[in-house]
């Protein structure tokens, strides 16, 4: 067997196709295959307008898509393509080779194990690992990450969370729409205002959604997206998410152990110094170390441990069975909360009176987490999402690159797209 018929079967060209020479190039470490169609090729050629016979009108200059390597070498494949002319329409078309990938430059497999790599690292590392210009990966991602989007189907798309990513750190920001009960990423777009909202139902209804499909829209409460969602989904329940919700309580915590920090004398200084993460941690998740110096610090008189239960009780009240409890206990924890304000020092506990105030103000969107019982996982899941993509997209920071890096991450597309 001589060596291009070898490399013809490894190839799985049929009988279309043959090659024609493999040398390998020593100063290149390259070992290149040169193809050309075989005349059975006519046989199966039409025009890819109307269907019509076609005949081989000449043929291009050479190209080259890379392949995968052969042991260690890197192996191109090199072909002058045929072009085909219709008898009927008299068009000119290229045709297409079994063995070329979307993007132009590589062949199927190539593309194939790229996106594994891509997957499983950051683009710089598997740019590196490919032995490619990361470029070319990011072009050849596009292709396929645009193709099998635009098949992506969202006609079952009822439960949508939406949340915000920032792109750099507080300035740009992309808003990221999910399908909470597919669990996967349907939508993303920049910036965080209502408008986002009109681009995502648009998207919806171009992969057969429907706006009034919509029953639940869980979020922050952003006054941006709840208008958002007003204007375009009139059946949809808004759902202010617990994880949200928590998050901005611990924030306020974290205020009021500034404030005390600036307001008090040493003893109190010193009792706060480094604690920080004991704050914005559950008991359950503290270090043993965290855990000594949580029970040395004075409970009774910090307001800082105050605002901590604060906090600590808001989260049981979501483990509560009916939204009626949850409604009487939402309500008494704003009760307490300006209770222990006044009876300590108010102005220390002004970001607990504003959380407070948060609560009553959006009680109906809160209680909506026990009415409609679907789980808000997915939002909690997508901060870690983001952090992946980022982490994938490192280095390249405009908003094309990092929505298609999160389509591919948590886009649940159909990939390689052929
Ligand atoms: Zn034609």
């Amino acid at each position: 067997m001589t060596p291009e018929r070898m490399f013809q079967d490894l190839l799985g060209l049929g009988l279309n196709w043959e090659v024609i020479e493999s040398r390998f190039d020593h100063k290149t470490s390259t070992v290149v295959l040169e193809m050309r169609e075989t005349s059975r090729l006519w046989d199966l050629e039409s025009c890819p307008c109307d269907g019509g016979s076609v005949y081989c009108y000449d043929h291009t200059e050479e190209i080259v898509w890379r392949h995968l390597n052969v042991f260690q070498h890197r192996c191109e494949i090199h072909c002058r393509l045929p072009r085909k002319k219709c008898r009927k329409c008299e068009k000119i078309h290229r045709v297409r080779p079994p063995w070329e990938g979307l993007s132009g430059h590589f062949s199927k497999e190539f593309e194939s194990f790229a996106l594994v790599l891509i997957r499983e690292m950051p683009m710089a590392k598997a740019a590196h690992v490919m032995g490619e210009s990361d470029t070319r990966l990011w072009r050849l991602l596009f292709k396929h990450v645009d193709g099998a989007y635009g098949l992506a189907d969202f006609s079952n798309v009822c439960c949508v969370g939406v949340d915000e990513m920032n792109i750099r750190k507080g300035h740009e920001y992309v808003s990221v729409f999910a399908d909470l009960i597919a669990k996967r990423v349907l939508f993303a777009t920049e910036g965080r205002d209502r408008k986002t909202w009109d681009k995502f139902v648009e998207a919806l209804e171009n992969h057969n959604g429907h706006r009034h499909a919509i029953t639940q829209a869980s979020m922050d409460m952003s006054a941006a997206y709840q208008r958002g969602v007003a204007d375009n989904c009139r059946n949809a329940q808004v759902v202010f998410d617990k994880f949200h919700l928590i998050a901005n309580v611990t924030k306020a915590v974290d205020k009021v152990r500034q404030a005390e920090v600036r307001s008090s004398k040493k003893e109190v200084w010193d009792q706060l110094k480094n604690s920080l993460w004991i704050w914005r941690k559950n008991p359950e998740n503290l270090t043993e170390k965290e855990r000594a110096h949580l029970s040395q610090m004075d409970q009774e008189n910090l307001c800082t441990a105050k605002a901590y239960q604060m906090r600590l009780c808001l989260q049981d009240i979501y483990r509560l069975g009916n939204q009626n409890q949850a409604r009487r206990s939402l309500l008494a924890w704003c009760r307490w909360v300006r209770w222990i304000a006044k009876k300590y020092k108010a102005f220390l506990f002004a970001p607990m009176l504003k959380a407070a105030q948060m609560v009553e103000t959006h009680l109906a969107g809160i209680l909506a987490h026990w009415k409609l019982g679907v789980t808000n996982a997915f939002m909690e899941g997508l901060n870690s999402v983001f952090s992946a993509t980022k982490r994938k997209a490192r280095g390249y920071r405009s908003s094309v690159y990092l929505i298609t890096m999160l389509y591919l991450v948590a886009g649940k597309l159909r990939l390689p797209h052929s």
